[in-house]
Parts: C-alpha cells; structure tokens; sequence
C-alpha cells in the first residue's frame, strides 16, 4: 500500500477504497493533510481490469453454460476488481501553487 509522499504515513486500505469508490477522488492523507490525485495510468488499469470480462463474453457464457451463472461470476469479477484496485492504484501529491 502506498504511503504519503510527505509524512510517510501509510494510507489505509478502506481510505483508497473510498477514494476508488468515489470515482478516484484524490487522497487526503490523515495525519498531514496533504492531497494525492490518483495517477491517470492506475486509473486505467484498474478500469481495464473490471471491464475484462466484456472481452471474454463468449467464452464465459460457454464456460458456465448458463446465464445465471456469468452473471454471478461477473458480480464476482467486479468486487474482485475493486477488491484489488487499492492495492494497483498509485497516488501523487498536489504541490499547492495557487
Ligand atoms: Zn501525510
């Protein structure tokens, strides 16, 4: 998990979450106050990887055989996605200039 590139204090899994949550909101670090905005390449990866599937449609839906069960597997795939999205996402801190 990636640290404040300030204060070096580590941010929380459930506050990357949030930010990932929230439509990739930047970060504010809890103990200095200092904003992160997610870095533009992580949000596409991690947008990439819950839209996988919809490549695969074909094989998924002959390899559950039923329609039920690609729909269960893709509610899987998307919290498995965003499961893992604040461990791939990468933040950077806002210089204040104004
Ligand atoms: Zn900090």
């Amino acid at each position: 998990m990636q640290k404040c590139e300030k204060c070096n204090n580590k941010f929380k899994y459930k506050e990357i979450l949030n930010s990932v949550w929230k439509g990739y909101k930047p970060l504010k670090c809890s103990r200095c106050r200092t904003n992160h905005s997610p870095i533009t390449f992580t949000i596409i990866l991690t947008s990439l990887l819950l839209v996988v599937p919809a490549f695969f449609t074909k094989d998924i839906n002959s390899y559950f055989s039923s329609t039920f069960n690609s729909i269960i597997f893709y509610i899987l795939w998307v919290i498995f996605s965003v499961g893992v999205s604040p461990v791939i996402m990468r933040y950077h801190m806002v210089k204040k200039s104004k």
